[in-house]
This record gives structure tokens, sequence and C-alpha cells, in this order.
């Protein structure tokens, strides 16, 4: 406002109400301006909140806290003058304190006042009263400076007392302000979007990218979203570093900052009603309640089956990692169909399980997305696109190799996977049967398959 800003005929409501709140009378401004300080601290306990030259008391303990060497040079001149001895120093000593210090040659100058401190071989050290005057305030400044802050502070609350509710109006209106300012400045610099709000539950987004990750990243990818109208669950596959979570986590920001009135970047956003926006991201536990990994991930995730509706968003990083990967992925697909089929939420829920999304993929309404990556040998790049589809394999032991896992543990890790692929691990209580349902046909080729089979025809 000090900078001129004008409110009125802003053309905006909330605006002009704003600016009718910040008009207080004029003793508040009087007030606040001669006790404070332009930037005052937040803590009373650090000083610099009153303001300088409001107080005399107040000024001459800061002057001897920032120039007690510049007054102590003052008063030496000052010594030297009226004693007539040139080579008076005022020293500050550790032992004796603040001294004045004569040379054994000019002590027959010295005047009566001098009390004698200190005797040494080639000087005298004396003091006076205005010495110690100065030295007991010197050395009391700074606590004496916070005291009398304090003093003056309390004074200032007392006279605003009739004010308190124009302050609180005011505060408020200026906190609406900052608010909306930030939405603003942040809107124009990154070149943000003004969501569309629509009736119906959904969020659409086109070219949407990561508030956050974008300012971080020279070429962020943006991905587009149409949640809740045809689809209503996205299961999304791909490497680890692919993109996905910051993809969902991208979703939900927008959405936050669509509520929260703030523009959003996107090429455009279309917003329908919101109850809530569920998230099951991040792998924490919490063992010191007793909680595992596994275990906050499902606490989570039922919390979300329990309460999500058609106008919840709800993103699931990953469901099932901390048991086997037969128990992880059944768990992963049965929440992920109860969130589609009866809560009917819109639901991101990203996985490994591939299973899982070949299993639905024929269900109504749920659309397969991909972290795009391109392979080359010996090499991995992530495009950071969502594409249509399922991930070919999650990558994982190239992730690692990237990460610096030794060389030879990603060779040991390459081979168990070979081997895997080329020979079923039979397990002697299951039959052929159950062998087979539990094949994943879109791990193998035609000929792993072949393979495959022979080996389950040969257990018969
Ligand atoms: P995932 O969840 O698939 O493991 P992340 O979303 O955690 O992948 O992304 C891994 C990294 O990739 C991020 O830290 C970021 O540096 C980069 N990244 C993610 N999405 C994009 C994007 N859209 N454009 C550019 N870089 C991205």
């Amino acid at each position: 406002l000090r900078t001129g800003l004008d409110l009125h005929g802003a053309g905006v409501e909330r605006l002009e109400s704003i600016s009718r709140m910040l008009h207080a009378p004029k003793e508040i401004e009087l007030l606040l301006t001669t006790y404070l300080q332009e930037e005052p601290r937040t803590s009373l306990r650090e000083g610099a909140v009153i303001a300088d030259g409001m107080d005399t008391e107040l000024d001459e303990c800061r002057t001897l806290l920032a120039n007690a060497d510049g007054v102590l040079r003052a008063m030496e001149l000052q010594e030297r003058a009226s004693t007539g001895i040139a080579t008076l120093r005022i020293e500050y000593n550790r032992n004796t304190g603040y001294c004045i210090e004569v040379t054994n040659s000019q002590v027959d100058k010295v005047p009566p006042h001098y009390l004698r401190k200190q005797t040494l071989k080639s000087m005298e050290r004396f003091t006076t009263a205005a010495l110690r005057d100065f030295e007991n305030r010197a050395l009391t400044a700074g606590e004496r400076a916070i005291k009398r802050e304090k003093f003056l502070y309390d004074e200032l609350l007392q006279k605003l007392q009739s004010y308190v509710s124009w302050l609180m109006s005011m505060s408020q209106a200026l906190s609406q302000l900052d608010v909306l300012f930030c939405f603003a400045r942040q809107s124009s610099q990154w070149n943000y979007v003004r969501p569309q709000f629509v009736a119906a539950p959904q969020i659409g987004l086109e070219d949407a990218r990561h508030p956050v990750v974008e300012r971080h990243i020279k070429a962020f990818v943006s991905n587009s979203v149409a949640l809740g109208q045809t689809n209503r669950t996205y299961i999304i596959t791909g490497p680890n570093m692919g993109g996905k979570s910051t993809f969902m986590r991208q979703t939900a920001l927008i959405a936050l900052m669509s509520y929260m009135g703030c523009f959003v970047p996107a090429k455009s956003a279309t917003v329908g009603p919101m109850d809530a926006i569920c998230t099951r991201i991040g792998a924490s536990d919490d063992v010191s309640s007793g909680r595992s990994t596994f275990m906050v991930e499902m606490q989570e995730a039922s919390s979300i089956v329990k309460s999500a509706t058609p106008r919840t968003l709800a993103i699931l990083d990953e469901i099932g990692r901390g048991t086997s990967s037969l128990e992880g992925s059944a768990l992963a697909q049965s929440v992920l169909e109860r969130l589609h089929t009866s809560n009917r939420a819109m639901v991101m829920f990203a996985t490994h399980y591939r299973e899982v999304a070949f299993a639905l993929e024929k269900v109504p309404n749920m659309a397969l997305l991909r972290a795009d990556t391109e392979e080359s040998p010996g090499s991995i790049v992530f495009n950071h696109c969502m594409v249509e589809g399922v991930a070919d394999s999650s990558y994982g032991i190239h992730v690692a190799m990237m990460a610096g896992l030794p060389d030879d543990v990603v060779a040991r890790a390459h081979a168990l996977v070979e081997a895997q692929r080329a020979t079923l691990s039979i397990d002697p209580t299951s039959t052929p049967w159950q062998m087979l349902a539990t094949l994943d046909l879109s791990d193998y080729s035609p000929k792993e398959l072949w393979a495959h089979i022979e080996q389950l025809q040969s257990k018969q």
C-alpha cells in the first residue's frame, strides 16, 4: 500500500472489499510508524523492533552497542586536552575493565579526580567516575536495550488496545491480499491458466506441468489428463524414474491449486466438484509405533477405500510392494477394482504389476497409460511422456545400474532374470493347471511360452 498499490476501481469485488477493510483511523498508522521500525524483527528477544529516534534511552544504548569504541575515542581526546597528556590512552582490559593509561613519565600531570587502578612497570592505570559510569552503561547496554524495547512495545500495545477490531480486520485483509498477490505473481510469471469449474465431477488438464519440478528442469514434458468423464481410472505402468509420480502429483496439486483460487500450470484446465484428494504416496514406516512400511501402506489404502466417493481424486503410487509379488499384485488389483467399481472415484494408480493392467484392460471406463521410454543397448531414455498402453518392462535393473549398483551385482541380477524366464520354477504342490493359470503371458515371447508349456506337460 505504501508503494501506491490502488485497489479502488480494480473492478474485482474481492479487491474492493479488501480495500475497504484497509481504511483505518490515522492514529493507528501514526502509532505504528512512530514506535516500530520499518521492518521490525519478529521476536522482541532479539531487539530491533522499536524505531530509532523514538526513545532517548534506547537510542543511547544502541549507540553504545554499535559505537562503544567511537565514544571512548571521543572521551580519550577530551581527557588528553584537559590533562595535557598527549600520550594518554583509554583501553579495555579483560582483568581491569576500562582504564586510562598514563606512562610513568607523565604521571605527575594526572589530576586529583583520577583514581589509581593498577601500577605496572612502565605505566599507571586509572579510572574516573565518568569512565566507571561509561563502563557500567556499556557493559549492560545490550540487556538494557532489550528491556527498554519490551517496555516500549508494551506501551504501544496499551495504546493500540482501543483499535484492536480495526487491526484484526486490517490484518485479515492484508493476509488475503498477500495470498492473492502471491497467486497473481506466480501465475503470470509461470504462465498459469485460469481453471474452468464445471458441474460434473472430473479433472481435465491439457498439457499440465508440475508447479515445483518444472522450475528445476530445463525441458519439462507436459502431460494431459482426462479423468471423470469417460475414464474414471488410469492404470499407469512404466519404469522407475519414468515420471509416473510427477504426473500423478501434478494432477493432485493442480486440483488443489484450483480450489485454492490460484491459476494452474497447464494449457487449459477443467475441474469439477471434489470432496477430497486422497493419496497413497511414498514409502515411509512408523516403526516407533509398531507399523511397518507395508502396514502403513495398507492402512492408507484402507482409509481411501473406506472414504472415496465419485467426487474424490485418489492418487495411489504403488500398492502391495512389501509382500510376495503374488499377494502384492492381488492386493493391488482388488483395491483398484473396489475403487473403480464401488467407490467410483477418479483414480490414478501407478503400479509395476503389469499383470494387474492386463487383467483389467477390458474393464469399462479404465484407461491404461505408460511412461514412454526409448531403449538403446545398455541404456534407457525416459521421455517422461504418458502414452496409451502397458509398459513392456519395469527396467528395474537398468535403474539399479544407473544408481551405481556394482557391475557384478547387476550382471548377476540380469542372469537370474534370464534363468527365470527360461525355466518355470515348479512348485511341487501346484498342478500344471495352476501353474498355467498364474503364468503371465505378457512376460514371455511365444518361443519361451512353448518351452514352458513343454515343461508343464513333462510334469504330468
Ligand atoms: P517414477 O515415479 O516413474 O519413478 P518420478 O515421477 O519420480 O518417476 O520422476 C523421476 C524424475 O524424472 C523426476 O525427479 C524428474 O527429475 C524427472 N521428471 C519427471 N517427470 C518429468 C517431466 N514431465 N518432464 C521432465 N522431467 C521429468
